[in-house]
């Protein structure tokens, strides 16, 4: 196979084959190679996640994540009804189960609107009640916009139209170092050495350390934090017909733990929030010295620590006792049992630390000569990969001289 390409992107998760698809659409005839460490395309965060189509209610209104979100969704449905992938405009409510939490969501409502949404509607006990008729709350938003589907599925498709454009999409190549000089970069691989002009780093959960093989100081650590979730029993699913939110807590950029119907009919609950021991750590027993001592060298994790400790504890106590994570279910959906939900899978989410303990809130593309690194693309990454797709090939023509 050809070594020298115009563009390479590190990643074949949603994002890298989102950047790749639009520059294959932006730039006929250029040549394109995605490098992929894994075998197939969507392994890690972009095939473990809740195919969740969000609509934008929850981000800064002028954010990158509000206006990638917002355009991304809107973009996604319609790939979705253009590919024919399954997804469903399901909606979703967001229950506030005590009474201060309604001011919250009122400042939801106005976010929201403030990002362009329309249709949000705060309701109370009996209209929520005709909605989900299980769950139980003081108060609740309605986003009629949220919708479902199977992120895996709409990878597939992304790297299809890639190859179909001539691009090239290589799996089981992992990047192992970068080499750069003025006039091209070469990365080196598990499957050999490719030189371009310019380099994405996609690497979701290792963007950090590709930003560091590619010289540059990527300024924040990439910290795993895992997502667990159990199953409904199918025949408890009954007990949630879309998807059913808590109020979150603004200190933290998760969503707290919630139902989720799938585009598959299944209903799970989750994901929590737990930090991993390891970066692709997706068990309790996958443990990574390398990655356990990236993290205890980080300052900024020790202050996330002394920040955090009391909810990073209750998020343990959720993971490793199956009654706490019951009960704090039951908060929106009394009715659900222990004995209604079996384990079910879980995702690890790439979220970037600052040195100063702050968890980067917004996504965070970052240009250095030739190379452009995206560090912080967490949820809804997924939804917005479209329009991150437009973004960062906007940024690389800006700024990197593609062209
Ligand atoms: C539990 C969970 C629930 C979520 N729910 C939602 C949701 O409902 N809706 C939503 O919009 N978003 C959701 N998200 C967020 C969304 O899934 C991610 O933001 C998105 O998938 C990030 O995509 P990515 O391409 O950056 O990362 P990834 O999918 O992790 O892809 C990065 C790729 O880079 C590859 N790579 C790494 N290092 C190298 C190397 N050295 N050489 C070659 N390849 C390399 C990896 O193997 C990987 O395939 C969720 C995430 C999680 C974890």
């Amino acid at each position: 196979m050809d070594s020298r390409y115009d563009v390479i992107i590190i990643g074949a998760g949603v994002v890298g084959l989102g950047v790749g698809l639009e520059f294959a659409r932006r730039f006929p005839g250029r040549r394109l190679l995605v490098l992929e460490k894994e075998a197939r395309v969507a392994t890690h965060q972009s095939g473990h996640n809740s195919g969740v189509i969000h609509s934008g209610v929850y981000y800064k209104p002028g954010s990158l994540k509000a206006r990638l979100c917002v355009a991304g969704s809107a973009a996604m449905v319609n790939f979705c009804r253009e590919h024919s992938i399954p997804h469903n405009i399901c909606g979703k409510v967001i229950v506030a189960t005590e009474q201060e939490e309604t001011r919250r969501l009122e400042e939801l409502r106005n976010r929201g609107e403030g990002n362009g949404l329309t249709g949000l509607r705060l309701i109370g006990p009996e209209q929520l009640h005709e909605i989900e008729p299980h769950a139980r709350g003081v108060g609740a938003l309605v986003v009629p916009s949220t919708g479902i589907t199977d992120y895996a599925l709409v990878c597939e498709k992304f790297a299809e139209l890639i190859s179909a454009t001539g691009g090239t999409i290589l799996t089981r190549a992992a990047a192992t170092s970068i080499h750069r000089s003025s006039s091209e970069i070469v990365v080196e691989t598990s499957r050999g050495a490719f030189s371009a002009n310019f380099l994405i780093n996609c690497a979701g959960l290792h963007s950090d350390r590709i930003s560091r093989m590619a010289g540059d100081d990527p300024g924040i650590m990439i910290v795993p934090f895992r997502g667990e979730y159990y199953d409904l029993l199918p025949e408890r699913a009954s007990l949630v017909r879309a998807l059913i939110y808590p109020v979150p807590d603004p200190r933290f950029p998760f969503l707290g733990v919630h139902f989720t119907r799938r585009i598959s009919g299944k209903v799970d609950a989750g994901p929590n929030a737990v930090l991993a021991l390891a970066r692709e750590g997706y068990r309790h027993a996958d443990i990574n010295p390398r990655d356990v001592a990236a993290c205890l060298g980080f300052p900024g994790f020790w202050r996330m620590a002394s920040l955090h400790w009391r909810n990073a504890l209750g998020e343990w106590h959720r993971s490793l006792s199956k009654s706490a994570f019951v009960h704090a279910l039951q908060r929106l959906v009394p009715k659900v049992q222990d004995n209604d939900l079996v384990p079910g899978g879980s995702g690890v989410r790439a979220q970037a630390l600052k040195p100063d303990g702050t968890l980067v809130d917004d996504f965070q593309f970052v240009p250095s000569a030739r190379v452009l690194h995206v560090l912080n693309v967490p949820s809804p990454a997924a939804t917005a990969s479209l329009s991150i797709g437009k973004s960062i090939v906007d940024t690389a023509t800006a700024t990197l001289g593609l062209s």
